[in-house]
């Protein structure tokens, strides 16, 4: 793992029709990229475990947030939704959406940030140290509840997300903190009528317990979809969302490829998760919306549709969901 300046792949073909990114991290995109030099981990999303400070709103964020979004619009990708999922990332999606007409926000405690407030300090399966950080010092109540103040008053932030499990990076005790607040997420989403994103790592099964046994809400999404055509097909059941980002492109991933095929047109999402999950072929670079309209092609070979209608199919799924903006 190396630190250089940020090294971003050429823009892509812009796209026929336009699309939305239904899952961005924009303030970890300037926060890793643009200051702190890319750091070359092709790991996936190591949200909750984050070196640095929680990015900071001000007057230069509005311009660097714009300049990421004329980017994607260029090639086709107008909306977003952006999601704060810490305490700090909530604070500042708050603010973002309210700068930027293109975004749409999305806010929770990510089940491994659930787990720091909460005051667990396990060492994660994979052998991570656990890394808590000044926000940490909030209750976990206390945080959720700054979620719910986020949510209930700003009309653009029509989302409660990401929560759900993360065994990939809890141990036992976490576990069972993870399931408490996914479970207090899902009940907000259902008092304020908002969709639900659903992280979900190494985790399927308990995932679908908690959503069948406390009921999902009307909207729901797996964020970063990466289960088997089996969870695609139970999903597609109960009217789940299935969203796709950049891993749907590596050449490794046919069983994915399938499940999205599974998924079809009618509950599919695009999204990048940015600032990892590069997509194919520029795995290991820095991730951002712009970088959709390559996931984009994929996801509509794999759907067997053409480009303009597949982009026509996530675009009215996207407004389906969430409203116009
Ligand atoms: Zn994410």
């Amino acid at each position: 793992m190396s630190r250089r300046r940020a090294d971003w792949p050429a823009d892509p073909e812009s796209l026929p029709h336009p699309v939305v990114d239904n899952h961005t991290h924009l303030e970890t995109v300037l926060r890793e990229t643009d200051d702190g030099g890319w750091r070359d981990d092709d790991g996936g999303s190591r949200e909750g475990v984050d070196d640095g400070a929680g990015e900071v709103w001000t007057p230069s964020s509005a311009k660097r947030v714009q300049a990421h979004l004329d980017r994607a619009e260029r090639v086709g990708v107008t909306r977003h939704v952006q999601v704060g999922c810490d305490l700090d990332a909530v604070t500042w999606t708050d603010a973002a959406v309210r700068a930027d007409r293109r975004l749409l926000g999305a806010v929770a405690i990510h089940p491994n940030e659930a787990v720091l407030h909460a005051g667990v300090r396990e060492m994660a399966p994979d052998g991570l140290e656990p890394d808590p950080r000044p926000r940490h010092e909030t209750p976990l109540d206390e945080a959720i509840a700054r979620v719910e103040e986020v949510a209930r008053g700003n009309e653009r932030v029509r989302c409660i997300g990401e929560t759900g499990l993360d065994f990939f990076r809890a141990g036992e005790r976490g576990r069972e903190v993870q399931r408490e607040t996914f479970r207090a997420h899902v009940a907000l989403a259902k008092e304020l009528d908002l969709v639900l994103q659903i992280h979900d790592r190494d985790a399927h099964d308990a995932v679908v317990e908690v959503l069948e046994a406390d009921g999902a809400p009307e909207r729901t999404v797996f964020h970063c979809f990466s289960g088997d055509v089996e969870l695609a097909r139970r999903c597609a059941e109960h009217g789940w969302f299935m969203s796709f980002a950049g891993p749907v492109t590596f050449r490794a991933n046919d069983e994915l490829r399938r499940a999205a095929e599974a998924a079809g047109p009618d509950l599919v999402l695009l999204e990048t998760d940015a600032p990892y999950l590069t997509p194919h072929p520029f795995r290991g670079r820095p991730n951002a919306p712009y970088l959709a309209a390559l996931t984009m092609r994929t996801l509509a070979e794999v759907l067997g549709l053409e480009l303009a209608a597949a982009c026509r199919t996530v675009e009215q799924n996207s407004l389906a969901l969430y409203g116009p903006w």
